[in-house]
């Protein structure tokens, strides 16, 4: 059955637009240059019209053209400004002797015969579809043509629609991926010090536990509470106690590897939890702690804190309650951190080292 003009080509176009995995770009240069086979015309270009500014999207030309994507023109400049105010579409095919004759475009390219259509995303003027040459066309645009050239046009706006609303939906979802992890870490993040809160602590602490459990690995938690910290405030005010913990907070945090949690625990009293830490090492890390806190030299002055630190190896047999668990091992911290107060503060203790006589459990 012999295929009828308009049949080959909306079967060669229905061809380049089906082919998605070749990306937008490649169809419309396939596009452009089965129109200018189809139209007998050497130059092809999608162009992107925003006020008088014309830009070359895509394009097809040969060699001795200079033309590229991205290069520039001002509208009124180009044939494309008579299209724009037909809004529809406006054909040439021999431009000395139409009355396009005087239009700049002319004397600046040299074009002499042109086919161009408006692009319309969602109502609103995107550009054209436009395919032009230096030398005139012998028959005229036909009806043919003009639909295989609106068709053209059809796909490029439903193709241009579809990626725009696709860029919306990435950047709305961008937007939210954001503000749901702002979200998230106001919701974890103390104001003031910028480390973890009393709320994140605990699901830390519940997370640490079921991992040490897990892994067979001790973990250890280390409370330490600033000392004298109301005559700190009585004496330099509330503000410079305020820049005081945030100071000792980031301190800490400087200090703690990336696998350990800091916290604010409370008032002027912080939490830190030493994953994969025995006794030893976390009375270590503890004390390279207390150091760096006694050694902060750029608040009004000195400050010092007393700790406690506790370790558990939490057993197999002891898995579900971990509620238990973190309250026996903040317990203890707890116990070992007022022994230090109780001996004079700036110190560190440990719940395992504390006299049977101490321990109140
Ligand atoms: P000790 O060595 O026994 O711990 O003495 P202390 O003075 O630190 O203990 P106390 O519990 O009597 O006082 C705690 C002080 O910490 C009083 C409170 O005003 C201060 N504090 C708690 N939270 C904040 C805060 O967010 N900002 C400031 N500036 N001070 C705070
Ligand atoms: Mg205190
Ligand atoms: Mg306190």
């Amino acid at each position: 059955m012999k295929m009828s003009s308009n049949e080959r080509v909306i079967r060669e176009l229905y061809e380049i637009t089906s082919a998605y995995q070749s990306g937008f770009a490649e169809r419309a240069r396939k596009l452009l240059a089965l129109g200018c086979e189809r139209f007998g015309l050497e130059i092809g270009i999608l162009s992107n019209i925003d006020g008088e500014r014309y830009r070359v999207v895509h394009q097809v030309c040969p060699d001795e053209v200079p033309l590229a994507d991205d290069v520039q023109f001002k509208l009124p400049e180009t044939y494309c400004a008579v299209t724009i105010e037909a809004a529809a579409p406006v054909a040439y095919e021999h431009v000395a002797e139409s009355d396009l004759s005087a239009h700049p475009a002319y004397a600046q390219f040299k074009l002499e015969s042109y086919f161009g259509i408006p692009i319309v995303v969602d109502g609103k003027l995107y550009g054209t579809l436009n395919f032009s040459s230096p030398f005139p066309r012998e028959r005229q645009f036909d009806e043919i043509d003009y639909d295989a050239l609106r068709l053209m046009a059809i796909w490029i706006e439903a193709e241009i629609s579809r990626q725009q609303s696709q860029e919306k939906i990435m950047l709305q979802a961008r937007e939210l991926a954001e503000r749901n992890r702002q979200l998230r870490e106001m919701t974890q993040t103390d104001p003031l010090t910028r480390i973890g809160n009393r709320n994140c602590f605990f699901q830390k602490l519940e997370h640490n536990l079921k991992f040490a459990q897990r892994l067979k690995v001790p973990l250890s938690l280390v409370l330490f509470d600033l000392d004298h910290f109301k005559h700190y405030n009585d004496t330099y005010g509330h503000v410079a106690g305020d820049r005081a913990l945030a100071t000792v907070a980031q301190a800490v945090a400087g200090l703690a590897r990336d696998t350990d949690f800091v916290a604010r625990y409370g008032g002027e009293e912080f939490a830190v939890l030493l994953t994969d830490t025995n006794y030893k090492n976390a009375l270590a890390t503890a004390e390279r702690f207390r150091a760096a806190i006694e050694s902060v030299d750029d608040l009004d002055c000195e400050v010092s804190a007393s700790f406690g630190v506790s370790t558990c190896l939490p057993k197999a047999d002891d898995s579900s309650d971990f509620e238990a668990l973190g309250k026996r091992l903040i317990e203890e911290a707890d116990q070992a951190l007022y022994h230090s107060k109780h001996l004079g503060r700036n110190r560190v203790s440990h719940y395992n080292s504390l006299d049977v006589s101490d321990r109140s459990a």
